[in-house]
């Protein structure tokens, strides 16, 4: 358990922006920050960061929260992985209580996964640096793949000695148990009590994740053994799922924000070689061909693509797949095909960093020259196999999410292939109605699930309606509270000699005082949880409160908090006005503003409490006594309202 003072420090020194900042890329929007949300598909930003009020909201699919629950969501941690993470990246000694066998258990198996890869790659990076044998094999390998000594630090490169238990022998003996090394597939058990390492004999590479974490490793053969595969990853675990993760992101990810593009390649030795040539913008799908997780990924920095593969047969085949999928996800992607027998790595060395960058800018191509191109080339004048190559052209144009961008392509195809904009339309629109629905039974599913889709939108909006009128008061109170809580406003009191004097009280005090000198009670149990929450806080002396509410463990509780103090909520129209020129005005205002609400809450209150009496007293059969006592009531009530209504009266018309 992390004790709560850490937890504290934590949630006050988190600036969101810059949680979330190193995940996907903030423009600044006003007083707040606009991104793509990582949440869900869209290609106009609707993910909103508040760094005043230290909150993300997306408006387009609803997430929202605070840096930890950012980062909860985000990287699937659980909420003191989340805590420790942020720690981390402000640098706070985590102190923690005693820690329960099952809270250890738990955090153990991800974190004894981190530990294990990084005592690994300090150890293979070691050896191949300072080991007489790692130098004479592994380092004379990167040598002779020009692979400069700053890059092999950079990535942090390595090698694994070829005696077979080197590794597994190390690591045991620092403590590092047998469970955990198969695990993360550096070593294996041989039966015989001994572990063997995996990556004997080979050079390593190790896979880092966004955030600069080692995930995994690949690992390379050096010898021609055909017996053996040429590379050894490591296997799925909690921390590696190779469908997520960029070889490189972690390296390149700020190079992506500023150059607008991210360049995609097939190996390892693909990015270092880049790297070398002062390219830093790109990543490779090391150890699977690309995924829709991994465009996605790339598609937080920059939504351009452009594959850099091999020229033969196999680097276009993945070339065309790589297209669509990256199209699908509405990218736009570029092709740079290499010359015969010409890598990214090898045409890196072989010519100047400056040739390397012109080379890439003036062979990149936009997909549809790129297919036509080696369509064309294939078919040959061949008609029959020109509607096959138009067919599959089509298709491609199929793929992408919107319909401008469609109709652009469909033009250019128009003129490469030179046929009727109207032929390819035709074409396209039987894609594109096949995708939707397969077949008619389908497409009236999809009719229906669109047209109630509809009744349940103005179902929710009646229902908004209601609620907004009900407990319109209480809601408007507690929005006040947590965004002016803990500003102080002025008020008259008197002192011990009677005198009148102006003192300052923090906002929270004033309500929370004026709501228990008549009993004002919050009926909307959200709005009262919310309530009592802040009250235990404040009186705990604690500061900013609203930041700490927003880490309860109650979804609903932080859902209605951040509704309440992100940009979008629609105040109530008499309020609206009010409000604006309030907070922008000076503080006076904000106490007026707070007592006009106060004032409305008790009104309302008082006003369903003499509706009740006036229902009691219709009722037919009610005896002398009652009839009395409920008149009292009655009168004192009355009195009670005509006071507030006073007050409100005097402020109103200030
Ligand atoms: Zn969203």
């Amino acid at each position: 358990m992390i004790n709560k003072e850490t937890i504290d420090k934590v949630i006050e020194s988190a600036k969101v922006e810059e949680i979330i900042s190193d995940f996907i890329t903030l423009k600044k929007r006003g007083v707040n920050l606009l991104g793509l949300c990582p949440f869900h598909n869209e290609k106009t930003p609707s993910f909103t960061v508040s760094p005043s009020k230290g909150i993300y909201k997306c408006f387009g699919c609803g997430a929202a929260g605070d840096s930890v629950s950012f980062i909860m969501a985000h990287e699937h941690l659980s909420y003191p992985d989340a805590i420790r993470y942020i720690a981390a990246k402000y640098k706070i000694i985590i102190e923690e209580e005693q820690f329960s066998q099952e809270d250890s258990e738990q955090k153990s198996i991800k974190e004894s996964l981190f530990a294990v890869n990084h005592f690994a790659q300090e150890f293979f990076t070691n050896y191949l640096i300072n080991d007489d044998k790692g130098r004479a094999i592994g380092l004379s390998y990167f040598k002779e793949r020009e692979i400069e000594y700053k890059f092999i630090e950079k990535f942090k490169l390595g090698f694994c000695p070829d005696e077979g238990n080197t590794f597994s022998k190390y690591a045991t003996d620092n403590g590092y148990n047998k469970e955990i090394l198969i695990k993360a597939g550096l070593s294996k058990d041989k039966g015989n009590e001994q572990l063997q390492d995996v990556y004997q004999s080979r050079v390593i590479f190790p896979i880092h994740n966004i955030t600069g974490r080692i995930v995994a490793f690949g690992a390379r053969i050096l010898t021609s053994d055909k017996s053996k595969p040429k590379y050894i990853n490591s296997p799925e675990t909690d921390i590696y799922h190779k469908s997520n993760v960029l070889y490189g992101i972690y390296f390149a990810k700020n190079s992506i924000i500023k150059e607008d593009n991210c360049y995609l390649v097939e190996g390892y030795t693909d990015v270092i070689s880049l790297h070398q040539a002062g390219i830093e913008n790109v990543v490779a799908s090391s150890g699977t061909s690309l995924t829709t997780e991994q465009i996605k990924l790339i598609r937080r920095f920059s939504s351009n693509i452009t594959i850099l593969y091999d020229g033969d047969s196999a680097g276009i085949k993945a070339a065309f797949r790589g297209i669509d999928m990256i199209l699908a996800e509405g990218l736009n992607v570029k092709i740079v095909l290499f010359p015969e027998n010409e890598d990214p790595d090898s045409f890196a060395k072989k010519h100047s960093s400056n040739e390397v960058i012109e080379f890439l800018s003036q062979n990149s191509k936009d997909f549809i020259k790129f297919k036509t191109n080696v369509l064309l080339e294939e078919t040959k004048g061949d008609p029959v196999k020109k509607a096959s190559m138009l067919k599959d052209i089509i298709s491609t144009i199929a793929e992408i999410p919107d319909a401008l961008m469609r109709s652009i392509y469909v033009k250019e195809c128009s003129e490469l292939i030179d046929i009727e904009e109207k032929t390819i339309y035709n074409e396209l629109n039987k894609i594109l109605k096949s995708k939707i629905a397969k077949t008619p039974a389908e497409k009236e599913i999809i009719d229906n699930i669109q047209s109630s889709d509809k009744a349940n939108d103005s179902a929710l909006q009646s229902l908004d309606e209601n609620e907004y009128s009900s407990n319109q008061q209480e809601k408007e109170l507690i929005r006040f509270l947590l965004n002016y809580g803990e500003e102080f406003i002025e008020i008259e009191v008197e002192n011990e000699k009677k005198k009148r004097e102006s003192l300052s009280f923090p906002i929270a005090l004033v309500i929370i005082n004026e709501l228990l000198s008549d009993d004002t009670t919050i009926d909307e149990p959200i709005f009262n949880e919310i309530f009592n929450e802040y009250k235990k806080l404040f009186e705990n002396n604690e500061k900013h409160i609203t930041k700490k509410l927003l880490s309860s463990e109650n979804k609903e509780i932080t859902r209605m908090i951040i509704d309440l103090i992100s940009e979008k909520y629609s105040i109530s129209k008499n309020w609206e006005e009010k409000l604006q020129t309030h907070i922008t005005t000076e503080k006076s205002a904000l106490k007026q503003t707070m007592f006009e609400i106060i004032y409305f809450l008790k009104l309302k209150r008082v006003t369903i409490q003499l509706n009740e009496i006036g229902k009691q007293l219709k009722q037919e059969n009610i005896d002398d006594n009652t009839m009395l006592s409920l008149i009292i009531k009655q009168k004192n009530i009355l009195e009670i309202k005509k006071t507030i209504a006073m007050k409100l009266s005097i402020i109103i018309n200030k």
